[in-house]
């Protein structure tokens, strides 16, 4: 859906999902390839980022994320507060996420990091550290706070579209991966979103000073293929 000439543009979305080891008691399992399941019918490209642990533990739906097209991060391996790591925590655990991605999905996750938690959010010694290990912090606008047990998934749904559709430029949308409200609410976000006429973007498009893989090389190469 193209808005008329002279009309508003339409909105722009980056969902991004960070696939982790489940934080809270509702999270069923088989959530993960729910919300995987949902992004295919709907035809929508997202970011994920991958905890380094949960990609070892996980190998299967790991390649199942890049065999589907999706662009990948590093979300840490221990998904832990990162700034308050000595510089050679910072760097093992940074790197132990990016070696297990590698391996695993046969994916550079650089130069796109997401720091556990949002720690780290405007500090810039934080920033240049990530820099030192080829990466830059990829925050977020919107967040459903899918995360919170007692949050319903009407509540997550009203959320995440109300702050999807109410900027202005592209809006970095945040989910995890493996809440029941979000498994529950996903189909229904991607629906009214489409009908709104939103465009959905990886973030490798927002910032075009980012390094790394041009924008555009679409789906992952065949070694990050799933395996069965
Ligand atoms: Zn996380």
């Amino acid at each position: 859906m193209r808005p008329a000439s002279g009309s508003a543009p339409p909105p722009r979305v980056a969902l991004t999902v960070d696939a982790e080891h489940p934080d809270g008691s509702r999270c069923r399992a088989g959530n993960d390839e729910r919300i995987l399941d949902a992004l295919g019918e709907a035809g929508v490209r997202a970011t994920f980022f991958l905890q380094g642990r949960w990609v070892t533990a996980h190998p299967q739906l790991a390649r199942a994320v890049a065999a589907q097209g999706h662009l990948i991060g590093n979300h840490s391996h221990h998904h832990v507060r990162m700034p308050l790591l000595s510089a050679a925590g910072l760097r093992a655990d940074v790197l132990a996420a990016q070696g297990a991605i590698q391996e695993v999905v046969g994916v550079d996750p650089r130069p796109l990091f997401r720091t556990p938690f949002g720690t780290g959010r405007d500090d810039p010694a934080f920033d240049r550290s990530l820099a030192r290990l080829g990466y830059r912090n990829v925050l977020w606008d919107v967040d459903g706070a899918d995360w919170e047990a007692d949050r319903g998934v009407g509540a997550v749904l009203e959320r995440l579209v109300a702050g999807c559709l109410g900027g202005s430029g592209v809006r970095i949308a945040l989910v995890h991966s493996w809440p029941d409200q979000t498994a529950a609410a996903l189909p229904m976000m991607l629906d009214r979103l489409r009908r709104a006429g939103t465009e959905f973007v990886t973030v490798d498009r927002l910032a075009p000073d980012l390094p790394g893989p041009a924008a555009g090389t679409g789906p992952a190469a065949p070694s990050a293929r799933c395996s069965s």
